[in-house]
């Protein structure tokens, strides 16, 4: 067990220069190859615990793939391993992955950076937010909904509920839930964000 933590490090410490990123694939898929269960497992491990140490282009050329193969080996506990390290890339890189697959621009929490909307879904830019500009949008992402509450605003009484970020909690803006008016009936279930509270990302 001291043997492998040790072969961890090294390769986590090799995988920080580039230089070095054909040869340690190398070696690792002829693990993944191989028809030894151990160090298949043992590969799995390794494209595990390097997740931190490489992009996202590394990750969907190299680790991938070799987490495919892996995944579709007929031993049940290398299966299981590919299982658990793919889990571990899919939440590192959550956000690249989302900005690639999705290929729009995206607006993120100005704090820390976690996507929350597209700009695609923008109905309106001329919203008046808690602190000036804010936008309307049609839907949100990785936000948490408050409680709900009565609001008078300009526009007469809502039902509103504010949004936080789902990483770091800043409030970024607020939820009509319902609206009194039929003038206003369009805002029900949209999300107004704070211009100063949402940063351009992916433009
Ligand atoms: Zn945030």
């Amino acid at each position: 067990m001291k043997h492998h933590a040790q072969i961890v490090n090294s390769v986590c410490f090799l995988c920080t220069y580039e230089a070095h990123h054909n040869m340690i694939f190398n070696i690792l898929w002829e693990m993944v190859v191989c028809s030894n269960i151990n160090m298949k497992i043992s590969a799995t491990n390794l494209l595990k615990v390097i997740v931190p140490y490489i992009d996202a282009k590394v990750a969907s050329t190299h680790v991938v793939p070799a987490l495919v193969t892996l995944g579709s080996d007929q031993n049940l506990n290398v299966k299981y391993a590919s299982i658990d390290a793919f889990g571990t890339v899919a939440q590192h890189f959550k956000n690249d992955m989302m900005a690639e697959v999705i290929g729009s621009r995206l607006y993120s929490c100005c704090n820390c950076r976690n996507h929350v909307a597209l700009h695609d879904d923008v109905i309106s830019k001329a919203f008046q937010g808690k602190n000036g500009r804010a936008f309307l949008f049609s839907h949100a992402m990785n936000i948490v909904v408050g409680p709900k509450e009565d609001r008078q605003l300009r526009t007469g009484l809502h039902t509103v509920a504010d949004v936080y970020c789902s990483d770091c909690r800043e409030v970024l803006g607020w939820k009509y839930v319902q609206a009194y008016e039929e003038t206003q009936k369009y805002k029900e279930g949209k999300f107004v964000l704070e211009k100063s509270k949402i940063a351009k990302e992916n433009w």
